[in-house]
């Protein structure tokens, strides 16, 4: 079963692509861990993921598609996946059916409003690391880390500037999918405004 999660930032496509990976014992495979696995093996290609990340410049279609497909042509995806947050571009998913068949691409719904939200209200711990929400999960002291005291911070990420960015970014490059995908037949949507197990629940009744 070979699937795509599509969807803004702050939809939850990472924490159901973990979800889901778990219930059905296939890999969650996203950009992000590639390039940092890359990077550290210091294969020919994660050295030049480094400089061009050291650089501070966006790794090119062209290079996150060889380690994609180096990627899926691994065992442990020869019974399927989930790419969680690729492909990211029209270029990207052009190059990705050049040598994979995706069976289904789940788009998650939500509004731009919820994503705000979602993602404004995120604290991380400085010490630990530790994630919060201010609405979902908050810290029994406002601003403290239950586990370890520490700092409670909003990334520079979860700021509402940045977010809006992210999301203008995202209905440039990465909405055009949602029709592509759906010409070829493969789209599935879900309403992802809701929690996580309602979106499993959705994503199952889909894949069964
Ligand atoms: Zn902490």
């Amino acid at each position: 079963m070979n699937l795509i999660f599509l969807g803004a930032p702050g939809a939850g496509k990472g924490t159901l692509a973990t979800l889901l990976s778990r219930e059905y014992g296939i890999p969650q495979i996203s950009t992000g861990d590639l390039f940092r696995a890359a990077v550290k093996e210091g294969s020919e290609l994660g050295n030049k993921v480094k400089g061009i990340m050291e650089k501070g410049e966006l790794v090119p279609d062209s290079l996150t598609v060889e380690l994609v497909r180096q990627r899926l042509a691994k065992a442990d995806a020869g019974g399927g996946y989930i790419l969680d947050g690729f492909p990211r571009t029209i270029v990207q998913a052009d190059a990705l059916a050049g040598f994979e068949q995706i069976d289904h691409v789940i788009n998650f719904e939500i509004d731009d409003q919820l994503v705000i939200r979602r993602l404004s209200g995120r604290r991380v711990c400085r010490s630990c690391g530790a994630i919060y929400h201010v609405d979902n999960m908050p810290p029994k002291v406002e601003g403290k880390c239950d586990r370890c005291g520490g700092e409670l911070y909003i990334r520079d990420d979860d700021k509402i500037d940045s977010i809006k960015n992210r999301l203008r970014v995202y209905k440039e490059q990465t909405e055009p999918l949602i029709a592509y995908y759906r010409d070829k037949g493969l789209l599935r949507e879900i309403d992802s405004s809701r929690s996580p197990q309602h979106s499993l629940e959705q994503i199952k009744g889909i894949l069964e």
